[in-house]
């Protein structure tokens, strides 16, 4: 691993962290930096929120290409959180810390380092005027219990935390680094992103190799039919890893390769993301982070049409899908949720016989819904859900998880069937994401 010194001294610099030099990485030509994160929380062990910090950090620290050994969960317990700091500290030399930096009696982190490290908590002046100035900026007076939060071990630095009072704490100590940052998944994030990457990528050097990704998501098409297109494709070229995977009823290709940046790494993977996407040409609706409500709504933009919404098991579901993207309001027109027999009747003009010999739940109903769309309120495409979210309502001919969405088009009505396996939360989510394909693969073949 190289390490580049004056960097480290400019960055020290110029971040106000005084003239003190930088102690590098120890492990120069040895093996790479070994990073364990522990989360602090008895909230964690109750089972009361879900850890979504250490999937953060971790994904993080692969995108750096530095390697995580171990993560740790431990509560609100200050032996319990030394004892598996110092296991940490023996074994790895980046820990990276969640949680426990807030003004109260169960935040215990900064007293765990300090007696980890053997140092005194001393008010630190820098991270005193960053609590003030949170406060300040609110125009709200300081409760004297956050004064602690500007105590810290000499040897570390406060990290200036914008949208919290918790200052992030920055520790380095016989070429081994901590990094504490605060639990709120929000602040942890920002922390992690503004002060703490840029700080790691000091450390590892310009040309450190980190693993750089890329997800093209698809949707529309089963696992194993996917890799029957591509089974040539799967294998390792240039370095560039390939890896279907399943995820909320979508296939996701995770194309990996190691890069000193991003922009090698994409230039890398670019052939391979070529050949994938004239393989899978309608199925793949986005990348990264984009959602197949994005992809259906670049769609509706570039074909210029219109969207209506006909709900009757998804409740709304689709409607909030549809919203969740900025600008939607160009396109999305309206959505109703037409739950009972006479919404379906009065608002969408579904005939009372349509009802009564086929049922609420039936294609017939369904395309009924979605025509109905199109000729009431005038928007070029109408899609409907109806179906038997569970756990009750199911028969031998109707079971639980029995769901018609219907698309009425320019050219004509499309109806499918459904069987979904799950319990009713899961079976309105799916619905609202078989509604949502049946979308994408009408206009994706337009
Ligand atoms: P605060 O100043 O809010 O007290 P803190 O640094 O002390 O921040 P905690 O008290 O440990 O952080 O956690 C604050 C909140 O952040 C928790 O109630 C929880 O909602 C969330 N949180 C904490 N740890 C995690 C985690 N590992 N994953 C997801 N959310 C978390
Ligand atoms: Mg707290």
């Amino acid at each position: 691993m190289r390490i580049n010194l004056s960097i480290l001294e400019q960055w020290a610099g110029a971040t106000g962290w005084g003239r003190r030099r930088l102690v590098p990485y120890s492990h120069m030509g040895g093996p790479g930096m070994r990073a364990e994160i522990v989360c602090i929380g008895t909230e964690l062990l109750l089972g009361e929120i879900v850890d979504t910090n250490a999937a953060f950090l971790a994904r993080q620290l692969a995108e750096l290409g530095i390697d995580l050994y171990y993560k740790s969960t431990v509560g609100d317990n200050l032996e319990r959180i030394v004892e598996t700091l110092e296991r940490a500290w023996q074994r790895s030399d980046l820990l990276l810390l969640s949680g426990g930096l807030g003004p109260t009696q169960d935040d215990l982190t900064r007293f765990a380092l300090a007696q980890l490290i053997g140092e005194e908590l001393t008010l630190n002046e820098e991270a005193l005027a960053q609590v003030e100035g949170y406060f300040a900026r609110r125009q709200r007076l300081m409760p004297e219990i956050n004064r602690q939060q500007a105590l810290l071990p000499p040897s570390a630095r406060p990290l200036p935390n914008p949208r919290g009072t918790a200052p992030g704490i920055w520790l380095e100590k016989d070429g081994k680094y901590i990094v504490a940052l605060p639990g709120v998944p929000l602040e942890l994030k920002m922390l992690m992103t503004g002060e703490v990457l840029p700080r790691l990528r000091q450390l590892l050097g310009q040309d450190h190799p980190g693993l750089i990704t890329r997800v093209l998501k698809t949707t529309g098409i089963g696992e194993s039919a996917l890799e029957e297109r591509i089974t040539d494709l799967l294998e390792v070229r240039d370095g560039v890893t390939i890896a279907p995977y399943v995820k909320h009823g979508e296939i996701h290709l995770r194309l990996a390769v190691k890069a000193a940046t991003r922009q090698e790494g994409l230039a890398r993977m670019a052939p391979l993301e070529a050949a994938l996407r004239e393989r899978l040409a309608t199925y793949i609706y986005g990348a990264d982070e984009e959602r197949l409500e994005d992809g259906v709504g670049r769609l509706l933009l570039e074909q210029g049409l219109t969207l209506g919404l006909a709900e009757s098991c998804t409740g709304g579901l689709l409607g909030h899908r549809i919203t969740e993207v900025p600008g939607s309001s160009a396109y999305f027109m309206l959505g109703i949720v037409a739950y009972s027999n006479e919404a379906k009747k009065k608002l969408l003009g579904v005939e009372e016989e349509t009802l009564r010999c086929h049922g609420a739940v039936s294609p017939e109903t369904a395309e009924a819904m979605a025509k109905g769309l199109r000729r009431r309120y005038g928007v070029d495409l109408g899609l409907a859900t109806t179906g038997i979210a569970g756990p009750g309502g199911g028969t031998p001919e109707k079971p639980v998880g029995l769901v018609y969405t219907a698309l009425a088009a320019p050219g004509g009505v499309q109806v499918l069937c459904h069987h979904f396996p799950w319990d009713r939360t899961e079976n309105k989510l799916a619905t609202a994401q078989a509604g949502l394909t049946m979308l994408w693969q009408y206009l994706a073949k337009q």
